[in-house]
């Protein structure tokens, strides 16, 4: 019987995480209405909008908020610090696959 190597042992980590977080992503649109000589019709059109909107899932439903441009802008801010928190807990779950038991010699 060989001597198996000890499990190592459980450590602690730290993420930083900068708040407030928001899951979904941002989208904006402009569109035309349903005017017949509405600038939107123009050549060149002016379209209305820009719109904009969050998309993600809101207890498990696939949601879309319409918001205003200064939601937006606050969105897009938690947003990108879901994203940074997510790339954390990415480079974490690769780290925990190249130390994986299947892994040790
Ligand atoms: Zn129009």
């Amino acid at each position: 019987m060989q001597a198996k190597k000890p499990p190592p042992a459980s450590k602690k980590t730290t993420l930083h995480i900068t708040l407030p977080l928001l899951p979904g992503s941002l989208s904006t649109a402009r569109s035309t209405c349903g005017k017949p000589n509405c600038a939107c019709k123009a050549k060149p059109p002016r379209l209305h909008g820009p719109y904009y909107r969050w998309t993600g899932f809101l207890k498990g439903k696939r949601t879309t908020k319409t918001l205003s441009a200064a939601q937006a802008r606050e969105c897009r801010r938690r947003i990108a610090n879901y994203r940074t928190l997510e790339k954390q807990i990415h480079q974490l779950v690769v780290q925990a696959f190249q130390e994986a038991p299947w892994n040790e010699s």
